[in-house]
């Protein structure tokens, strides 16, 4: 039976390949576990092997985990999508929120961030393939929104996260994630305040990670890689 532990390894071992592939240093890209739906025990089992962040995507679910495991120094994002009515219990408990793609969502988790914590780190989560029904800021919307954010006082922007559509072929992967680059690259030249500090481009999935480290992600999203099957909700 394979244990988080050997798949987390494996999954390290597939980052560091195609780094090397890309020509990337390893290193350069971090791994968030994404742990919906799977058991507090799991997440501290991922932590007995050296995994410290975690993605959850519903906030009920994601909120009662980070009680839980207050004793783990662990970072948690939201990659989620947020409603309004929900803003202030993701503002006071996660760390990063990777799923903002509304200025009126963002102004709220500033609003409400409480002020023993740090900045709430967000990334600016763009709709990079047009799917009709996805969260996610159109493109050329996102240089506007991330200067909305950048004028937050509770907020650190630190990047760009997109989800596209899955595809089977690696060339077709790679070239979606190439226009999150593109995007990425347009708001670092804009040199937003605070834009030191915006060094995240969040793609990649089990499946596809290897397309989005040759594209330029710094920050893979792992699931069923890290933690086996999901069991239902
Ligand atoms: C579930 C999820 C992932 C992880 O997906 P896997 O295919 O299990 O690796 C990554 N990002 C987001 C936004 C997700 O909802």
């Amino acid at each position: 039976m394979t244990t988080i532990d050997g798949r987390l390894q494996q999954v390290k071992h597939r980052i560091n390949a195609a780094c090397l592939a890309a020509g990337r240093a390893p290193g350069d890209v971090g791994l968030l576990a994404v742990s919906k739906t799977q058991s507090p025990e799991a997440v501290r089992e991922a932590h007995a092997s050296g995994q410290c962040a975690f993605g959850e995507n519903y906030i009920q679910e994601g909120v009662e985990k980070i009680l839980e495991l207050r004793d783990l120094p662990l970072v948690w994002h939201m990659i989620g999508p947020v409603q309004s009515n929900k803003t202030r219990v993701v503002a006071e408990h996660f760390d990063w929120v990777q799923s903002v793609d509304r200025l009126k969502i963002a102004e709220r988790l500033s609003a409400q961030r409480p002020d023993h914590l740090p900045p709430l780190n967000v990334c600016v989560q763009v709709n990079i393939d047009a799917g009709p029904n996805k969260s996610g800021v159109a493109p050329e919307d996102a240089l506007a929104l991330a200067h909305g954010i950048s004028a937050l006082p509770r907020l650190r922007l630190r990047g760009l996260m997109a989800l596209p559509e899955p595809t089977p072929d690696f060339i077709a992967q790679k070239l979606v994630f190439t226009r999150a680059l593109a995007v990425f690259d347009q708001i670092l030249a804009a040199r937003l305040p605070g834009w030191a500090e915006f060094d995240t481009l969040s793609l990649g999935m089990s499946a596809d990670l290897e397309a989005a480290i040759a594209a330029g992600s710094t920050l893979v999203r792992v699931g069923t890689a890290v933690f086996g099957e999901r069991p239902a909700r």
